[in-house]
């Protein structure tokens, strides 16, 4: 059994409202894709962390990665998520031949121990998984105008987290077969074949920064986990 991390990094982060891309946003003096790797690589089990850039990236460079020995960097993103993710796996393949773990760069408050159970949990699985939550609020459907039109049952739905952990071959057909708007993780290229993920307990700490708010909520959380 060989692991591989993916980590998809050529968002603009529009929805923070900032001119620099969410992934090089100060998080307690480093850019927040520094605390994404530095947990990538603290998986004894993961052999190397390949990020995937934009080609047209400016930031990149003038942070210093030379903490991480097994950091990779791969300059081809693409206009969407499911985009970069396949280019990161085209590019990849010559040294990459079993699971590759595809993590988002906006959730650097992901624990190494959580990503080393869940490779213990899905390395013999015939299709593999991902990180997930129950879903803990009620939900409503929205109807016009943000009135509520009904409340929608929350039994056994899960929000979807990162690592989602794939084989390289059939993560790479499946993007490549099947990518439009509504994939938008790699599980839901995987369901499209017809195969059913393992849902593997995440945990809320391993947050998306999606959101202003979140940069400070993130910071929090690194904080209390046990780094140092
Ligand atoms: O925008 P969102 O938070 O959903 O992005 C999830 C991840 O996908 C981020 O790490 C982002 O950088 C990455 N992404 C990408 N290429 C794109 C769009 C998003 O690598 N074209």
């Amino acid at each position: 059994m060989s692991c591989f991390a993916l980590v998809p990094a050529a968002g603009s982060g529009s929805r923070m409202g900032a001119a620099t891309p969410k992934q090089y946003l100060d998080l307690l003096g480093r850019p927040l894709i520094w605390h994404t790797i530095r947990a990538l690589c603290a998986v004894p089990e993961i052999k190397q962390v390949f990020v995937v850039i934009s080609p047209g990236d400016e930031w990149w460079e003038s942070f210093d990665w030379s903490a991480f020995e097994r950091l990779c960097v791969l300059r081809c993103g693409g206009a969407t998520r499911a985009e970069s993710v396949m280019n990161g796996l085209m590019a990849m393949s010559d040294e990459v031949d079993d699971w590759v773990l595809v993590h988002d760069a906006a959730r650097p408050c992901l624990a190494p121990n959580l990503v080393s159970a869940m490779i213990a949990e899905l390395q013999n699985d015939a299709v593999g998984g991902i990180l997930a939550i129950p879903v803990a609020d009620t939900l409503k459907r929205a109807a016009l105008g943000d009135r509520i039109e009904r409340t929608e049952a929350r039994d056994g739905l899960w929000q979807a987290q990162t690592p989602q952990m794939f084989r390289h071959t059939e993560l790479l057909a499946a993007l490549s077969s099947r990518i439009g708007p509504d994939v938008t993780d790699e599980a839901s290229a995987i369901e499209k074949q017809g195969l059913s993920p393992q849902l593997v307990m995440g945990s809320s700490w391993n947050l998306k920064v999606t959101y202003p708010q979140d940069l400070q909520l993130a910071a929090l959380i690194l904080q209390c986990m046990d780094w140092e």
